[in-house]
């Protein structure tokens, strides 16, 4: 049996244990220490824009404290793009609140302008507005973020940017991870960079910072002993794990540019067949970092089928997996409400993730070009 090719697998730069040792040497076993605070000012740095970092424990983790900092509480409603991973959902419910959900557009999979306008004005004549939107940039491809920001401005309804997949991406310029009235990050291992385990809240406003730190370190009052005059929570990151963070800050736009070198890899396999589109960019206002390389399948132009596809490519132990499965559809969110057209529909049903390790070598796009070629010319 070959060897197998992962989807996404963690690559390290080479500088993590460093960062690491130092922890031990220090003895900052914690989820406080040097290297929490040098991940956060690295993150700043990046991304710029008067950002204000909070490292903690997971995307998750950032997401449910954003909606907690806008006062999201039980029977509220917020809007969330549909075609998207669960944990852009999830916080949703732990807060109590109900999803509803916001269907794509064909040009970037994320949220629909018109269906958020839609949804947005249907709320507003009914009284009662969602307290939060939350758009997700799927694979790292930017959302229509003017149009959407612009929306939410309109209806005076905060904006929750999940950047989760977008770390690198830029929108006419701008990072993605700056856009949000607070914007959150993810460094699980399959990520384009990792901390094993990690995310983080960013906002331009401060306050949001010192809350989310409070919040994230059990919410204890300022007094000698433990206070708490409210619920906190346990979500700061380890110094352990932000010291991998930190040395893959180190290596992420190296990271941005393999990545991007897969995508182009696959716009060349799939160049002469009519049947499959490669995801890329609808004009140079979206820079992606094609954190997953995506395609969509149209079998009765390509004579096959994304599914046939993925079974061949997993034939060869070689992985690669449909896309996301919108939230109107998971039996979890049964009876949530929903704004669209089918298109995040089509897209789960014809669109495959393929291979999109920075890690992949030559031999590896070798073996997954022999069994996309054989598949083209048995169709
Ligand atoms: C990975 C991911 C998250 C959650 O991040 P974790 O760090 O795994 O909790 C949230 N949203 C999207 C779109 C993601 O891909």
């Amino acid at each position: 049996m070959n060897s197998k090719i992962w989807l996404s697998s963690p690559h390290m730069g080479g500088n993590e244990l460093k960062y690491i040792h130092e922890a031990f040497e220090k003895n900052w076993v914690a989820p406080l220490g040097p290297n929490v605070n040098g991940f956060e000012a690295d993150l700043e740095g990046f991304l710029g824009n008067d950002s204000h970092v909070t490292a903690l424990s997971s995307g998750t983790a950032a997401l449910h404290l954003a909606l907690i900092s806008l006062r999201v509480q039980a029977d509220d409603v917020v809007f969330c793009q549909s075609m998207t991973f669960s944990a852009s959902a999830n916080p949703i419910a732990y807060v109590c609140a109900k999803p509803v959900f916001i269907d794509s557009e064909p040009d970037t999979w994320n949220m629909c302008p018109e269906s958020l306008r839609e949804g947005l004005t249907a709320s507003a004549a009914a009284g009662k507005l969602p307290k939060a939107v939350i758009v997700v940039h799927l694979y790292g491809m930017p959302a229509k973020m003017d149009e959407i920001t612009a929306i939410c401005n309109e209806f005076e309804v905060p904006l929750i940017e999940d950047a989760a997949e977008a770390l690198g991406s830029t929108y006419k310029g701008r990072n993605c991870g700056t856009f949000g009235e607070m914007s959150i990050l993810s460094f699980n291992g399959n990520k384009i960079i990792t901390t094993s385990g990690g995310g983080a809240l960013v906002s331009k406003n401060r306050g949001y910072k010192d809350k989310a730190l409070f919040l994230s370190t059990q919410a204890r009052d300022e007094a000698p002993h433990y206070q708490h005059s409210e619920i906190g929570y346990n979500y700061r990151l380890s110094n352990v794990c932000a010291g991998i963070g930190r040395g893959q800050m180190e290596v992420l736009n190296e990271r941005v540019a393999a990545r991007r070198k897969n995508h182009d890899f696959y716009v060349d396999l799939f160049k002469d067949l009519d049947g499959v589109d490669v995801f890329t960019e609808p004009n140079t206002d979206y820079f992606s970092n094609h954190w997953l390389s995506a395609i969509t399948v149209d079998p009765a132009k390509a004579g096959f089928t994304r599914e046939d596809l993925r079974m061949k490519l997993l034939a060869d132990n070689i992985e690669s997996r449909p896309l996301w499965k919108p939230m109107h559809l998971q039996p979890v969110f049964k009876g949530a409400g929903y704004y669209g057209n089918g298109v995040s529909e089509n897209l789960f049903e014809n669109g495959l993730c393929m291979p999109s390790g920075s890690n992949l070598e030559p031999v590896h796009f070798q073996r997954i070009g022999t069994v996309v070629n054989r598949m083209m010319s048995m169709s």
